[in-house]
């Protein structure tokens, strides 16, 4: 999801902090999360799961915590450095530094780890070689981490997004890609949002591709769900992306006929679509659109 110019909104954060949705940590964009968003980010990512129907689906769960070799080969850290948290811890060995900090950090090395900065890239290497006939549908559910501090709500530094991924062959990709678009517009209006599809540039193709995304935003190669948040009418609460070849070259995925795959994603940003549906419902869970039903049963939905 592109970010939009920062605006802070103080008014969305205090109120979803006075109503306890969010637990402030001390740094931006960091949250621990209360009674309200624990029973908002369960019922959301329901709705989407249930809307969404595709019971072949491979359903996974990946962690915040990554392998660093995987989102290197993904070519995530040549394109977006800046964004990527990458784990330093002391190496073997090491012996035990000062206790006052200032030694710890400094005795610091890189690990084998990285924080991942969208739920999707995990899957991709577990798909190395032939895909069967059918191709892979995988349903992903991950933390994520993208260093972009703000003292926006809506742009968290960890964050949860809900994926589906498809890894077929051309045709199998574009037809799966294009329902997928329609089906995320289907849940926008679904959770009762005044939502718009629209195209936009491809994360995943780095810098390069950001400078010339002008002239590229109509390539059809990713569209976003944008809807209210706070004071930001277009706020990318979801994305469809399709890939083409570039995961599955870096990868080696092939089609059961040997042929090169193609891969494409859904992704949901769970916490900025209860702060979407907070900005147009309001905090009270009970007025919330009714397919959010375990929302709507669970009583005020204050602490
Ligand atoms: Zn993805």
């Amino acid at each position: 999801m592109e970010n939009e110019a920062p605006i802070a909104d103080a008014s969305l954060r205090e109120q979803l902090c006075d109503e306890s949705f969010l637990l402030p940590t001390g740094v931006p964009g960091v949250f621990g999360y209360g009674r309200p968003m624990v029973l908002a980010l369960a019922a959301v990512r329901q709705a989407i799961v249930d809307a969404w129907g595709e019971p072949t689906m491979t359903v996974t769960e990946f962690p915040a915590v990554m392998s660093r070799a995987t989102l290197t080969q993904a070519g995530y850290v040549a394109s977006f450095p800046h964004l990527v948290g990458s784990i330093r811890a002391l190496p073997a060995g090491a012996g035990e530094p000062e206790a006052d900090g200032e030694a710890w950090e400094k005795a610091l090395a890189a690990t084998d780890y990285v924080l991942a900065p969208a739920s999707c890239y995990p899957v991709y290497p577990l798909h190395s070689g032939k895909l069967p006939a059918a191709g892979a549908l995988v349903q992903v559910t991950g933390n994520c981490f993208r260093h972009e501090p703000s003292e926006d709500p809506d742009r968290l530094v960890s964050f949860r997004q809900l994926e589906f991924v498809r890894i077929a062959d051309r045709d199998q990709t574009t037809s799966w890609f294009e329902q997928g678009r329609e089906k995320m517009r289907q849940i926008g209006v679904g959770l009762g949002f005044q939502a718009t599809v629209d195209s936009a540039s491809d994360p995943f193709f780095g810098p390069a591709r950001r400078i010339l995304s002008a002239m590229q935003k109509n390539d059809g190669s990713k569209f976003e769900l944008l809807t209210r948040v706070g004071k930001r009418d277009d706020v990318a609460v979801a994305s469809a992306n399709s890939h083409l070849t570039h995961l599955t070259r870096k990868f080696g995925i092939h089609t059961a006929d040997g042929e090169e795959a193609t891969s494409a994603c859904v992704a949901f940003g769970l916490e900025r679509l209860v702060f979407a549906l907070v900005t147009q419902h309001g905090t009270d869970l009970r007025d919330w659109p009714a397919g959010l039903g375990a929302a709507n049963t669970a009583g005020t939905g204050r602490p």
